[in-house]
């Protein structure tokens, strides 16, 4: 084994990866666009976007350089009491491709920190106006990160099974769909009406972590409408969705109701550096712009705007608003709505959907549909042997690239998800 590895083994705790029986990682020295170059020179394509995050591939030449050159200015400062460019631009770069309701930036260091401070935000505007509303809904299958408040707000199960007693009461609908639309809406009315909501958290028509589950945007507009009639304010996690993921710029632009809050993350940066960021509208800020000290939102981290994070982020949001990205994500998107034709009518798979940048096949394995589904285990060695990367969710593979990745790419993974369909 090389002595890296070795090293790896006895040193680090890798996440989501079990101490015991997990495979080995695989060791990389090197990126380059969608390529991720191993230490015993294979080249494997990042279907996933290490894990979401990569908008214009590996060691991009633009970010890297936006990078390199604010190190050698500033590399951090307190963003208390002081203040960057890089940061005012960002603020001012993310205010122009947000929807037109957003009006402040508050910065901090990942998706779960972005989720966290939109909760926080919601229910201490509730209580700066001093109005009992403290409760959460939140939609059935929801991922919106690992700490203790986004745990709350999401799907109860395996991997929150330990802390389950020390997570916050949440209610919780269904996932809208034409199907089950009069029933979901029917709940959330009768929940908004007769609790104390303070807030409406989802992730805006697709849900990563629960299997890339889709939902309408018609629905979630109504969900959205109801919520204002009664005063609830709306958090939209786009911390997977934003930045072009889903053919638009955020998902959010595919609705007519706008959110007073919102979570971003993952590709705000192009995935070179950790950042987050939650947006607000003015009705939010109300609530906290008066002299009262003890109304401040005491909220803040040692990284937050750090200054090499938001010189990653305008060098990414300087290729995303190009022309260039903008064909790559079209590109992408019509690309995987043939191949959701191609496999919607194959017996072994019971769904085939798209949405922008993201495909996903979701795999008809008998009685098992979850993320430990046994199918699992084979899906990934199977590609990685390909020089694939894709971590499926459960039954369902999807794909989700960089947005510089080729047809001729984009082909050759889609002919490895049939072999491997063809082979169960
Ligand atoms: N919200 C959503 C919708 C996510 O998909 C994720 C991460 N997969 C998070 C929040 C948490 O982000 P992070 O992993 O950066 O904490």
């Amino acid at each position: 084994m090389n002595e890296f590895l070795k090293k790896d083994k006895e040193l680090i705790w890798h996440p989501f990866t079990p101490l015991q029986g997990g495979v080995d990682p695989i060791l990389i020295k090197s990126g380059n666009g969608v390529y991720l170059n191993t230490a015993d020179d294979k080249k494997i394509i990042d279907a996933v976007s290490s894990w979401w995050v990569n908008l214009h591939g590996h060691a991009n030449p633009v970010i890297a350089k936006a990078i390199a050159d604010q190190a050698q200015i500033l590399e951090h400062v307190i963003f208390a009491g002081f203040t960057h460019p890089q940061a005012i631009t960002l603020a001012e770069n993310l205010l122009n491709i947000l929807p037109s309701n957003q009006s402040k930036i508050f910065f901090s260091d990942n998706g779960s920190t972005a989720v966290e401070v939109a909760l926080k935000m919601a229910i201490q505007y509730w209580n700066n106006k001093e109005i009992k509303k403290e409760r959460i809904i939140a939609l059935d299958g929801a991922y919106h990160g690992d700490t203790f408040g986004a745990m709350s707000v999401g799907e109860r199960g395996m991997f929150t099974n330990p802390f389950h007693a020390l997570l916050f009461d949440v209610d919780v609908i269904d996932l809208p769909s034409f199907d089950n639309e009069s029933d979901v809406l029917h709940k959330f009315e009768n929940l908004v009406r007769s609790r104390d909501v303070a807030a409406f958290i989802f992730e805006p028509l697709l849900q990563g972590a629960a299997g890339m589950r889709t939902y309408p945007a018609e629905i979630l507009d109504k969900l959205i409408r109801i919520a204002k009639s009664f005063d609830t304010l709306c958090i939209a996690d786009e911390v997977l969705t934003g930045f072009g993921r889903t053919g638009k710029m955020f998902a959010c632009d595919y609705l007519a109701e706008k959110p007073d809050i919102m979570a971003i993350s993952k590709g705000i940066t192009g995935g070179a550096m950790a950042l987050g960021v939650t947006s607000c509208s003015n009705k939010i800020l109300e609530a906290f712009d008066n002299d009262d000290f003890t109304k401040t939102f005491f909220h803040g981290h040692s990284y937050t705007a750090n200054p090499l994070a938001c010189a990653a982020a305008n060098a990414s949001y300087s290729i995303l608003v190009d022309q260039v990205c903008q064909n790559e994500i079209k590109m992408i998107t019509e690309s995987h709505k043939g191949f959701v034709k191609r496999m919607k009518d194959h017996d072994k798979v019971r769904n085939a959907r798209s949405l922008g940048t993201m495909v996903a096949i979701e795999l008809e394995v008998k009685g098992e549909t979850s993320y430990t589904s046994e199918i699992r285990k084979r899906i990934y060695p199977f590609f990685i042997e390909r020089n694939i990367l894709l971590r499926p969710l459960g039954n369902t593979i999807y794909i989700l690239p960089p947005y510089l990745i080729t047809a001729e790419e984009l082909e050759t993974i889609y002919k490895a998800i049939e072999e491997f369909v063809a082979s169960i």
